[in-house]
């Protein structure tokens, strides 16, 4: 009778076991790599991004918005008349008015300062000039409130970024808006604003054999920038917009689309190329003058590359990628947008296959763009296929810190001292952008006697903050980013410029 009992009480634990397997496996399978990269950022990003992950979150899932570059090997003129029609807008336009003021605006400091030298000489003056200076006090407000101040009392009183803020707050320039961009925390905000700061992320040592990765979700603490010989330069001018580049986007709010792109049929090439609007900032920030050697490092499918060639500044861009397949697909983009044969086109266009971890020509270019894989939010939130959150990638995904400071450091090798490296990545990860920037130098700092500077472009990119939302007071140190907004919906961007020295 006991053992009756207790092979039916056997009987009954193996089926309860058995069912919770099944369960188990149901809910393994039924969770989508989609899930997968929304659990992640649900969890990684909040502490980071605060109170605007909920609306980056929304963004991110929402439908994606694009610029129209016009492509200047086809009928330009033509395809501009078409987006006139749209009511699309000429970037440039909103671009200039801000630039131009930023401009202004300095060289009136300029010529108010070498005033003030002159006047310092006179005893008498000196007095009510000091009352007029910008007060200490001030520097300490809130970024807003020091702009909606700058707006109501005597402008001359605030710092030059918060007087531009407030000008281009003026409803005479539409939808023109600064962002709140001060860099600083103030100590007795860390935590208040949900903010942490970024490069809280240590080596991972939950999975078995990938103790030597990263995850994003530990902590640890950073080394100060000056023991690994950090130093920053302040762009002090606003981000340049080639002249033959030519930009069209829908304004703030206006989701429509840009039809699909035609065909010249004389030129044999489509009339524009459309991308996420904040690709443009890489691009732009590479800053390139005429005649200059471009490398782009992991280049495919071939859109920024494209745009480097719409300026028509480049003497040459090496477009690069590791993946034969991937260097086709560079090789159709330009064949789509470069009419065949223009000889004088072909030798500025090269394209090649390698490891960008390990350039082989050492200080050959004037500027490199490394614009790495990454955990593609946007995109890893909506398709399945192929997904860097994909189980059988975990180890890849894990990696990727590794990689890409690896191909950061490595461009730095191959620039010339004087020359400029770009990163950039598509996701919202503090590790990947910031702390790969970090790591990277950390490691050039200790293997070699490069010396580098980054080039804080807070104040260069004010003349774009019309179009997109950056972020600001995240903590960040050494790059842009741009956050995804349902208002223009452009983004993630991430983007760190380097300068080397020597
Ligand atoms: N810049 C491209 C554009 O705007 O069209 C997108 C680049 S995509 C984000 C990253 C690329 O890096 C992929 O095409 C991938 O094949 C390439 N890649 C990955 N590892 C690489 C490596 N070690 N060296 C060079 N390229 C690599």
């Amino acid at each position: 009778m006991l053992a009756i009992t207790k092979w039916r009480i056997e009987q009954r634990l193996l089926v309860l076991h058995m069912q919770r397997r099944f369960k188990r496996k149901e809910s393994q399978r039924k969770k989508t790599n989609t899930i997968r990269a929304q659990e992640y950022f649900d969890v990684a990003y909040p502490p980071v991004y605060g109170p605007r992950w909920p609306s980056i979150r929304l963004a991110l899932l929402s439908k994606q918005k694009y610029v129209a570059v016009i492509n200047n090997f086809a009928n330009h003129e033509l395809t501009v008349e078409n987006f006139q029609d749209l009511g699309a807008v000429d970037i440039r336009h909103k671009y200039s008015i801000i630039a131009d003021r930023m401009k202004a605006s300095k060289k009136q400091k300029a010529q108010q300062v070498s005033e003030e030298c002159e006047e310092s000489f006179s005893e008498d003056q000196r007095d009510t000039e000091d009352s007029e200076l910008i007060r200490p006090s001030l520097v300490k407000l809130d970024d807003d409130e020091l702009a909606a101040r700058a707006k109501v009392e005597p402008i001359s009183r605030y710092p030059e970024e918060y007087q531009l803020r407030a000008l281009a707050k003026d409803p005479t320039l539409g939808a023109a808006e600064f962002d709140n961009t001060s860099r600083v925390i103030l100590p007795s905000e860390v935590g208040t604003r949900g903010t942490s700061i970024m490069m809280d992320y240590v080596p991972a040592t939950k999975l078995k054999g990938l103790e030597n990765w990263i995850e994003e979700t530990d902590i640890f603490v950073q080394q100060g920038d000056r023991e690994i010989g950090f130093i920053t330069e302040k762009q002090e001018e606003p981000i340049n917009l080639p002249s033959m580049l030519k930009v069209y986007a829908f304004a703030k709010g206006d989701i429509s689309d840009f039809p699909q792109p035609k065909m010249d049929h004389h030129l044999k090439v489509l009339d524009y190329y459309a991308l996420d609007g904040a690709s443009l900032l890489p691009v732009l920030a590479l800053d390139i003058q005429a005649g200059e050697k471009v490398l782009d490092l992991c280049a495919a499918p071939g859109g920024k590359t494209l745009i480097a060639l719409q300026t028509i500044l480049p003497g040459i861009v090496v477009s690069n990628d590791a993946s034969e397949s991937r260097g086709n697909r560079i090789r159709e983009t330009l064949r789509q947008y470069i009419p065949h044969g223009i000889s004088s086109f072909e030798r500025h266009s090269v394209i090649t296959k390698s490891d960008g971890c390990n350039i082989r020509e050492k200080e050959a270019y004037d500027k490199i763009l490394v614009d790495v894989p990454c955990l593609t939010d946007r995109l890893s939130l909506k398709e399945d296929d192929n997904s860097i959150f994909k189980t059988t990638r975990t180890k890849e995904r894990l990696s990727l810190p590794e990689l890409q400071s690896n191909l950061l450091a490595s461009a730095l090798q191959a620039v010339r001292p004087g020359g400029t490296v770009v990163y950039s990545t598509c996701t919202l990860s503090p590790l990947q952008n910031d702390g790969v920037v970090y790591l990277a130098l950390s490691k050039l700092w200790q293997e070699t006697t490069i010396e580098c500077t980054i080039v804080d472009m807070s104040y260069a990119v004010r003349p774009l903050s019309f179009l997109y939302r950056f972020g600001t007071n995240l903590g960040l140190r050494y790059g842009q980013i741009v956050l995804p907004s349902l208002l223009n919906n452009f983004g993630p961007m991430y983007v760190a410029k380097i300068r080397r020295l020597r």
